[in-house]
């Protein structure tokens, strides 16, 4: 094992040893992150291109790319939108037609038929048989070049091309052999693992030898892919984990954990908690009365009453005579928690305040002020929260609904934000955070994106809830769905109806629901049915909602603004149009309105024929269960980490070589590795840190 303390040669030469690399294109470099050798070594590649062997023309599929040996059959420069050369080739296997948009003379000479050609370049369905766009290519009487081992390809910048940082990290791995790179992590700890020494592995992903597992290589399952990636979340992790260690060295205000107001609170509820509930508020509690920053998430599926658990949260706090921010991702859901609050603590006297992004100049003043005087003990809102020009007078608790729309970096913001004077010191403190998800995350992939919180889970829904029904019917079938809708009303019962469109167009979805309320108008002229979407102003929204909840309507068409956080337990009936666009995530969010009251509620999936074979899963998976983790899993198989956590949101998404849904197997060593390195071995945490995130990351737990 090397030793830890050597000093790692290769990250203290910079990278303008390099032949080539002056001052001038050491900057460009700087732009990608890479100043030294090191670096150059851990900029990997992020794809191959297999120019290892020749393709038969017969063969080849569209999306692909290849090398391929043909014959000119016919050369010809066509004119119909674009000048263009159409080039037909073939191998004996099957005709292919090159495509150029940008050609001289002495190319069209140069595809004289019967010319033997080597072609390199991605297939494409072209209008009567597969094309390459503007191919690489070379006459034969050149010779035949096929290469040893798969083309890397490399992350670039302006002005730095493939060609540039081949020859750098060419150079880079000479070096490889002459001076020790440190592995920092132990061999005892990869005993088991089958994989190849850093080193090795480093050299096998820049420049993959003759003959090895080319498959592999492309689809990153190389065991040398998998050393890497490795490393890179152990890495990562570290980072989260020092980010926290870092937040934990601060103070937080201590709240008692028992409270007059938390007490009256519970006592005007029509509800007894859960267990579930009283288990995570008690995890709550018993870290808030440590004066360390809390740093909490919390999962419960949809519907399990993560909002009650917050409200008691907030009822110490406050009672401890701190201020309390309770931030939601839209509008609609942080209304829904101003009603829900003010409800509650209303009555007991204490202020509960409103700050969004659609307030106006006067209003926000006003809002502003008085947050900051203390006036108001709980501040409801938007991302309006987060703003530089709001200060509280004493934030003790922040609380983040819906955590996957929020980033990691949001999620610092907001926790320096408490970082006001506390009563009768000096010394700053950050808020707890009580981070609140009804995207169930699984375990693994929760301690890899959220390695800096705790994770406390609702695993249990209030008595007496029925899973909801749900069934798909094709469009065409909508008069039975419709009758279905009066039956529902006639019982007692509410209804949604979700209008979906592929585009993320409001008005477009508006238009829909517009069309959908004049339908349902049409059939059904005794009920009311009201409308809500994205477009109108929230004032409006509000009172649709309000008339909703008083039951004053019986059917609300809604667009997906209601995905989240709408609570109206007497609906027990959703229809969702087009619901083979959603993902299933998303159609559980939004099923998850319903069966929120004692009868039996139903989910319509209403879908257009064919059924792509993916939507047909989703909708299978939709009818056969209503549990929101088997829901996750099945959601990250089928669509991949960050897409189910949001990729630009969890930072996460920047991983070099590692793919949180591919390497989900490896996420148990990764957390077992890296807690054994912070345990025991600070100086390696430093060194995987510095090589895998930088010197620039400091957000994110970079040293
Ligand atoms: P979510 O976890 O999806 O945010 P909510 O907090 O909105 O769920 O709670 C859903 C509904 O369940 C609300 O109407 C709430 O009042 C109700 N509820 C919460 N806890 C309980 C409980 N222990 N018993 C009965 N109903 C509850
Ligand atoms: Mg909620």
């Amino acid at each position: 094992m090397v030793k830890a303390t050597q000093r790692p040669a290769l990250d203290s030469l910079p990278i303008t040893k390099f032949k080539g690399v002056g001052a001038a294109v050491a900057e460009k470099l700087a732009a990608l992150g890479l100043h030294n050798v090191q670096d150059v070594l851990f900029h990997l590649p992020f794809r191959y291109q297999d120019r290892t062997k020749l393709a038969k023309v017969g063969t080849l599929r569209p999306g692909s790319e290849a090398v391929i040996s043909v014959e000119v059959v016919m050369a010809d420069v066509v004119i119909r939108k674009r000048r263009s050369l159409m080039v037909r080739v073939t191998d004996g296997t099957g005709s292919l037609m090159l495509r150029f948009f940008h050609f001289s003379q002495k190319q069209v000479k140069q595809f004289a038929p019967g010319t033997r050609l080597q072609c390199f370049g991605e297939v494409r369905r072209g209008p009567s048989m597969l094309e390459m766009v503007h191919p690489e290519y070379r006459l034969q009487t050149q010779g035949t070049a096929l290469e040893d081992s798969l083309t890397p390809f490399y992350p670039t910048t302006e002005g730095v091309q493939q060609p540039t940082l081949r020859k750098l990290t060419d150079q880079a791995l000479s070096l490889l052999s002459e001076h020790a790179l440190v592995d920092w992590i132990p061999d005892d700890q990869l005993a088991q693992s089958n994989m190849p020494d850093l080193a090795s592995a480093l050299r096998m992903v820049h420049r993959p030898t003759q003959g090895s597992d080319v498959e592999a290589l492309m689809s990153g399952m190389h065991p040398a892919h998998r050393r890497l990636a490795l490393e890179e979340l152990i890495a990562h992790r570290l980072g989260l984990r020092l980010l926290r260690v870092q937040a934990q060295r601060n103070q937080a205000p201590v709240i008692p954990a028992t409270s007059e107001l938390a007490g009256q609170l519970q006592a005007s509820l029509s509800f007894k908690l859960t267990g579930a509930q009283q288990k995570v508020l008690s995890e709550v509690l018993s870290n808030m009365e440590t004066g360390e920053p809390m740093l909490r998430l919390v999962q419960g599926d949809v519907g399990a009453g993560k909002t009650i658990v917050a409200a008691l949260a907030a009822a110490h706090v406050v009672s401890a005579g701190y201020q309390v921010a309770l931030m939601a991702p839209t509008e609609i859901l942080a209304e829904q928690h101003l009603l829900n609050f003010s409800e509650w603590f209303d009555p007991l006297g204490v202020n509960v305040g409103w700050l969004s992004g659609k307030l106006g100049v006067a209003k926000r003043r006003d809002a502003i002020e008085s947050v900051a005087m203390g006036h108001q003990r709980i501040v409801v809102g938007t991302h309006a929260l987060f703003q530089n020009d709001v200060v509280f007078e004493n934030l003790g608790l922040a609380i983040i609904d819906e955590q996957h729309r929020f980033g990691v970096h949001q999620r610092m913001a907001l926790r320096n934000k408490g970082a006001s004077e506390a009563k009768g010191t000096t010394e700053a403190k950050l808020p707890h955070q009580l981070i609140m998800t009804a995207t169930p995350i699984p375990r693994t992939l929760a301690m890899t994106a959220y390695a800096d919180l705790d994770c406390s889970i609702i695993d249990e829904l209030p008595p007496g809830r029925k899973p909801v029904k749900t069934v798909a019917i094709e469009s065409a079938r909508r008069g039975e769905v419709v009758a279905g809708v009066e039956k529902a009303i006639v019982a007692g019962s509410q209804v949604y109806w979700v209008c979906t469109l592929i585009e993320e167009s409001e008005s477009l979805q508006a238009e829909a629901a517009e069309d959908a309320v004049a339908m349902l108008t049409e059939l059904l002229p005794d009920r009311q049915v009201g409308l809500v979407h994205g477009r109108m102003k929230s004032r409006e929204k509000d009172t649709i909602m309000q008339q909703f909840k008083a039951r004053e309507l019986d059917a609300l068409v809604a667009t997906t603004v209601i995905e989240v956080g709408v609570d109206v337990p007497n609906a027990s009936l959703m229809i969702i149009e087009n619901a083979e666009r959603l993902g299933l995530s998303q159609l559980h969010q939004l099923r998850g309105r319903v069966g929120r009251g004692s009868t039996q509620s139903s989910c319509v999936l209403l879908y257009q024929a064919p059924l792509s074979q993916n939507a047909k899963e989703r909708i299978s998976i939709m009818r056969k269960t209503n549990d929101g983790f088997v829901i996750a899993q099945k959601d990250l198989d089928i669509r991949g980490a960050g897409e189910v956590l949001g990729t630009r949101q969890t930072g996460l998404a920047e991983f070099r070589i590692a793919e949180l849904g591919r390497d989900n197997d490896m996420l148990d060593t990764v957390s077992d590795i890296s807690d054994y390195l912070l345990a025991n071995m600070p100086v390696n945490v430093k060194g995987l840190i510095r090589r895998w995130i930088g010197e620039e990351r400091k957000d994110y737990g970079g040293v």
